[in-house]
């Protein structure tokens, strides 16, 4: 079964307005086992409404449009519906009835344009909307494509404003989709790896993951990270649990310790658990990232039981004060270097008696440094991690751009926490 979202209104193709409706529909397609197989957002005009629903019933079974049900002029879904599909339109008595109850509770006469809202579908079931005006139509119904082959089509019409949308399609498209479509469960996994290029990713998973044609399989990359994400459908929730762990499994076996998440946790979640199960504590101090890591971890809950707290020693005097480096490392090897990564990392620890201390140093550009730094390169970070017996530092030297930059030190500091 494969279902296709149009998400109708001209605000969202503007670049101020997001269609979201199609990803809450989306997740609870994916729960009733139907795939989305297309997305289309279309503006509030007849002609390209009626052509993108003409093409959405030759493509997809299932065909389920947010918005556009309104009383204005601009509201057009039900004519285009019917318009594509070949169908009339009624005044329905019960919606009529339903809308002018609205508005004498509200002690308010009915304007005259609500009564398009009453429009239902010929064979269409209305789909009360207790949260607005605009009820919601389901139609179960028979598309003739050009071939003139007929196929059952399921067509739903629900509002726009997202607080109505959601409960009317949990509450009224959902159940009957359920009622209607063959039993098929969905499961879906999530293994996250830090610091890898793709490429690699690929070229060491696809021998692996091809062969499970069952499976889709998806890789995304981006913030520092590589994602792989498998779905797969079955008649039981079991057997497509079992068979996304199969995959998963062998893909792990290929990936070892490269993969620091197979349920989808982030890395920092990650390594606040590891570090919390060895009983450790955790202080930064952070130069060209400004608080940034400090930042990713205590944006987890109860970051508190591992994370202690750090400094953000910007200016060489403050690296001096907060982090106790030395000066004299600071005016031979600059800040940017090894040996003032150790000293920030090794001071942090033990002004803040956390047992680990990690730093970071670097050149996020665009500006270069100066003195000692002038001639290193923008991208060059330092990351030390002290934890009072040893003291680590690696150097890195990241492209991009300074968000970049910034980011993947962050990537690094965690995963050498994590390793
Ligand atoms: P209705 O079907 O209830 O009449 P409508 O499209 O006619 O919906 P609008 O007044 O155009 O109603 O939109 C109502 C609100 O819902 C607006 O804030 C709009 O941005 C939002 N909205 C409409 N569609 C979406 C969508 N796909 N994703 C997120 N928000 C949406
Ligand atoms: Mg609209």
């Amino acid at each position: 079964m494969l279902a296709e979202i149009i998400a109708i209104g001209s605000e969202m193709l503007t670049p101020h307005r997001q269609d979201t409706n199609s990803l809450y529909l989306t997740a609870g397609l994916n729960a009733l086992g139907v795939s989305v197989a297309f997305k289309t957002i279309v503006g509030d005009n007849r002609q390209h409404l009626t052509s993108a629903i003409g093409i959405a019933l030759s493509r997809a079974d299932i065909v389920v449009l947010s918005g556009g049900l309104g009383p204005t002029e601009d509201d057009l879904t039900r004519e285009c519906v019917a318009e594509a599909l070949g169908l009339g339109l009624h005044r329905d008595a019960d919606v009529m009835h339903a809308l002018q109850q609205r508005f004498a509770a509200r002690r308010m006469a009915m304007p005259p344009n609500n009564i398009r809202q009453t429009e239902v579908l010929d064979g269409a079931i209305v789909l009360q909307n207790r949260n607005g005006s605009a009820p919601g139509q389901w139609l179960d119904t028979v598309y003739g494509g050009p071939s003139g082959k007929v196929h059952r089509k399921l067509v739903i019409l629900l509002p726009g404003p997202p607080k109505e949308l959601k409960p009317l399609f949990d509450e009224e498209a959902a159940p009957r989709l359920r009622q209607v479509l063959p039993a098929y469960f969905m499961a879906s996994r999530m293994l996250r790896m830090a610091l890898i290029p793709e490429s690699q990713v690929d070229a060491r998973c696809a021998p692996i993951y091809q062969p499970y044609t069952d499976v889709e399989t998806t890789i995304l990359a981006g913030s520092g990270e590589i994602q792989l994400h498998f779905r797969c459908t079955r008649p039981t929730q079991e057997e497509a649990e079992q068979r996304v762990d199969e995959l998963a499994e062998l893909i792990e076996r290929e990936m070892g310790d490269d993969i620091f998440s197979s349920h989808g946790e982030s890395l920092e979640e990650i390594v606040l658990l590891m570090l919390g199960m060895r009983g450790m504590k955790l202080s930064v101090a952070e130069s060209c990232t400004g608080g940034l890591l400090a930042s990713r971890l205590t944006a987890i809950p109860n970051a508190s039981r591992v994370f202690d707290g750090g400094v953000v020693p910007y200016a060489n005097d403050q690296k001096v004060m907060l982090c106790h480096v030395p000066e004299d490392l600071l005016e031979e090897h600059g800040a940017v270097s090894a040996p003032v990564a150790r000293a920030m990392a090794e001071g942090i620890r033990a002004i803040s008696g956390s047992s680990i201390g990690v730093s970071i140093t670097g050149l996020a550009g665009p500006a270069g440094g100066e003195g000692p730094d002038a001639d290193k390169p923008i991208g060059l970070v330092f990351i030390g991690l002290s934890d009072g017996e040893d003291t680590q530092v690696k150097q890195v030297q990241i492209p991009g751009d300074r968000d970049r930059v910034r980011l993947w030190a962050t990537q690094h500091a965690l995963e050498l926490l994590r390793r």
